[in-house]
């Protein structure tokens, strides 16, 4: 198992297809774009499905979720899903995805395996969305949506990140969509992991400034600690409830104590937090020849200094280096 020096258990494998991508949301990366991995750095497809067999073969991990950068801009990824959904034990399978693109795979992506998604989606103006992405590609988001609802890959959830003068303001009327759709709708708090390191905690809209805004619209209930076990989002019942919404408060509340994650980075690094500054080389074993337990035996390791908390309170905190589109969000 991948435990932790506080008991924590890893079951929760995040991996990172590439740190590319088609949009350049201003909370995660410049316009520019940045220096994108060359091939011979980024796991091949044949070693990523490795490194997850020896994960949930050897490391108990039961979840498996793909994401980036852009995850459906790997060439391999219908082909990486199948072949883990083949691995034993099969492990869940999700991917994190900005949606655009997805209309095309969607169908491809369900009959290799896969279980579900999460379609992040900060706007419902296209406007908006053009100056929070500084693409023109909001229609093709929401048609990815839909196929992805269409074809199955549910509870399709929607990840919702809010800006100041950018769509502060939409949480309710995303929410109102969302549910009407049969979208599982979270909003997540902005993070130090941009990386123009453009974040300030006076500049972010807070878990409570969301619940007080849907708050002036729904009937909010909190679905309480035992349903959320290790989720990082907080639930709540709207207007009594079967509809719910998500907020993932990772600095104002942050859920470190029943973290269950561990990262494996497009480059083969594993990470055993977000904001961890440290990673184990893996790609390196992998290349050099080590045998699967030499490298569960890393990965272990990795694991096991993970520090209690994200830091981000510590007066000394410092940003990681990698910016989330690189770690794999
Ligand atoms: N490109 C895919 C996407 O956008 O869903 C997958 C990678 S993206 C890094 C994963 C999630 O991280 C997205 O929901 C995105 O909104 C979120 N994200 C990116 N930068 C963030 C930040 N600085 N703070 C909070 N969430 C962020
Ligand atoms: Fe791309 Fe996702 Fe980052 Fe937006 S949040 S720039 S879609 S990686």
């Amino acid at each position: 198992m991948l435990r932790d020096s506080y008991g924590r258990v890893a079951t929760d494998l995040r991996v990172s297809l590439t740190d590319r991508c088609n949009l350049r949301c201003t909370y995660c990366m410049p316009e520019e774009g940045l220096d994108w991995l060359g091939k011979p750095q980024l796991l091949s497809d044949d070693e990523i499905v490795r490194l997850v067999d020896i994960a949930v073969r050897e490391l108990g991990v039961t979840e498996l979720r793909f994401t980036g950068g852009e995850p459906l801009l790997r060439p391999g990824l219908v082909d990486i899903v199948r072949r883990c959904a083949a691995l034993r034990p099969r492990p869940r399978m999700s991917v994190t995805t900005n949606g655009v693109g997805l209309e095309r795979t969607a169908e491809a992506l369900r009959d290799a395996g896969l279980d579900r998604v999460n379609v992040s989606l900060d706007t419902l103006d296209p406007e908006v969305f053009r100056r929070l992405t500084r693409r023109k590609r909001h229609a093709d988001v929401l048609r990815g949506l839909e196929a992805a609802h269409s074809v199955g890959l549910t509870p399709v959830k929607i990840n919702t990140v809010l800006m100041p003068g950018l769509n502060e303001d939409e949480a309710p009327r995303l929410l109102e969509w969302a549910l009407e759709r049969g979208y599982e709708l979270r909003f997540i708090e902005q993070m130090p992991l941009d990386a123009q390191h453009g974040w300030t905690r006076e500049g972010m809209i807070t878990a409570e400034d969301i619940l007080e805004s849907l708050g002036r619209r729904f009937r909010l209930t909190p679905e309480g600690e035992r349903e959320r076990g290790s989720a990082p989002a907080e639930r709540w019942l709207v207007d009594g409830g079967p509809a719910r919404v998500g907020v993932i408060a990772s600095v104002t509340r942050p859920f470190c104590r029943a973290c269950d994650r561990t990262r494996l980075t497009a480059d083969g690094q594993v990470r055993n937090c977000l904001f961890a500054r440290e990673e184990s080389d893996l790609r390196g074993a992998l290349r050099s020849g080590a045998g699967d337990e030499e490298i569960a035996e890393l990965w272990r390791a990795a694991m096991w200094g993970k520090k209690a908390g994200s830091g981000l309170d510590d007066p000394g905190f410092l940003q990681p280096q990698r910016p989330m589109s690189a770690i794999g969000g």
